[in-house]
């Protein structure tokens, strides 16, 4: 039987490739790993029936796919992005009974790169929340300790990994949701750029903030995930132009020195909201990274704590606009009620949780008439300037930083039911990833050892726009100095 612990995307193709085992070997063994785990995990909300036949058809001709690392390895995919012909719900009774109707690009792409989808997973209800608790079917349980939860709102596509059912996973992430995850899962987690993985296909939650990015076991196969689904895309409007990317890296171009510079936002780690053991580890993170020639400097990004503030107008205010689709009469649910406004109350009240309903009404009452400039217009001033600070920090020129680093969570992850009665609470889970967000900039979560009751510990670093480069090239040394997390 094949051991999926140890086995990331790189190892199974060069086994392909060696005719150690077959495609649908490959899959098999991951299907065994669900049927085992899933009842204790509740990672995936559906398997699909059709993933053996599809590694049958592949291995007909694995002989031609020498160079294409993603041929034949399977994954899951969060059950908001779009699969031709498969049912999708965002976790949403809303959505019950919805089939979608083309596939997402991200899965185009993959396709064309011979992926076979294993099935869709769990996740926060329409991707709000930082534990998968706001699921409308079930908790999503941590592989490393099934008391706690395994992160939001990606949590399923964490844990299908983390389990070893998949060998990699996509996520969506609006203020964090595939790093903070990722990071509680012992995985990789990369948030692109704004604008370099299409969004179409994806079931919008803040469409300023939401991108795709990938959930693995290393930093080399996040890379070769993202190089296969990121792009420019005529199909999504905010789908950056190769040329406009080309600009934006040609800011950093112009460096003088070899050595990567890393700032650390001080001020921004030392509040009490920081948990003593995280502080410690990202310290040791901090020594790792300078033992391998990079430069740790302190830099200060005054504005960045107003990232979490300004995320909770803007995010709810596109939730309200993206979520009025949902009405009973276009998408799944349909409750009739007494006259056509009564028909729309009742599916809404009816198909949305309650963490969905309390971010329309916020978003709802920040967009009306009188409001709109006191939360929503200034809040847009607010991340104006916030993006402007990082743009800031990473130029070169004037002494900035190629990346920043701090921790990717304040803690490692929770008990199940600890914060969740709390939302506050839940949103600080977020404040060291919701920024990237804000300023539309790239970030990846890597694992960074366990703590001692061995939950996984992490460190999270940032990139100026379109560099997700050098985000990959500090991981990759990060994760040889790193003694990595034990999977499960
Ligand atoms: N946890 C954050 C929230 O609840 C982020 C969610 C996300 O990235 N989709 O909104």
């Amino acid at each position: 039987m094949i051991q999926l612990k140890d086995m990331t995307i790189k190892k199974a193709h060069q086994h392909l490739m060696d005719s150690d085992f077959t495609i649908p070997d490959l899959v098999e063994a991951c299907l065994k790993n669900i049927q085992e785990k899933n009842k204790d995990v509740n990672a995936y909300l559906e398997v699909f029936g059709d993933a053996i036949d599809r590694a049958k058809e592949l291995q007909l001709k694995i002989k031609d796919h020498d160079n294409d690392l993603l041929y034949g390895i399977p994954l899951a995919v969060k059950d908001n992005i779009l699969i031709e012909g498969k049912k999708v719900s965002a976790a949403s009774k809303i959505l019950e009974g919805y089939k979608a109707t083309y596939d997402a690009t991200v899965v185009k792409k993959l396709k064309e790169n011979g992926a076979i989808f294993l099935g869709r997973t769990n996740m926060d209800e329409f991707a709000m929340g930082s534990s998968t608790e706001n699921s409308s079917f079930g908790v999503t349980h941590n592989p490393y300790d099934l008391s706690c939860v395994a992160g939001g709102s990606s949590g399923g596509s964490a844990a299908a990994v983390a389990m070893n059912s998949a060998l990699y996973a996509l996520g969506s992430d609006t203020g964090g949701s595939i790093r903070q995850p990722a990071a509680f899962c012992g995985l990789v987690g990369l948030k692109p750029s704004y604008g370099a993985v299409s969004r179409y296909g994806l079931i919008a939650m803040g469409s300023s903030l939401d991108q795709i990015g990938p959930l693995s076991k290393t930093v080399e196969d996040a890379e070769i995930i993202f190089k296969a689904i990121s792009g420019h895309d005529p199909m999504d409007s905010t789908s950056a132009l190769e040329d406009v990317r080309y600009q934006y890296r040609q800011r950093q171009a112009d460096r003088d020195a070899d050595i990567f510079r890393i700032g650390v936002p001080r001020e921004f780690l030392s509040g009490d909201g920081i948990n003593k053991e995280t502080l410690d580890n990202f310290n040791n993170s901090l020594k790792k990274l300078e033992s391998i020639g990079y430069k740790i400097v302190d830099v200060e990004m005054p504005l960045t704590k107003y990232s979490l503030p300004v995320y909770y107008i803007l995010m709810p205010a596109e939730v309200s606009t993206n979520l009025s689709r949902f009405d009973g009469v276009r998408y799944g649910l349909h409750v009739s009620g007494k006259d056509l406004l009564d028909t729309y109350k009742m599916t809404r009240g009816n198909g949305f949780g309650q963490e969905v309903r309390r971010r329309i009404i916020l978003g709802t009452y920040i967009l009306s008439h009188g409001y709109y400039d006191a939360y929503y217009n200034k809040a847009k001033k607010l991340r104006f300037q916030i993006e402007n600070e990082f743009l800031k920090i990473f130029d070169l020129p004037t002494g900035g930083v190629d990346a920043i680093a701090t921790p990717t969570t304040p803690a490692p992850a929770f008990k199940i039911g600890e914060k969740i009665k709390d939302p506050v609470q839940m949103y600080l889970s977020d404040i060291f990833t919701v920024s990237a967000n804000i300023a539309g900039v790239p970030a990846l979560s890597i694992p960074a050892g366990v703590n001692k009751d061995n939950l996984p510990l992490d460190l999270h670093l940032t990139a100026p726009h379109f560099r997700e480069d050098i985000l990959f090239e500090i991981g990759k040394k990060f994760e040889k100095v790193n003694q990595s997390c034990q999977q499960v």
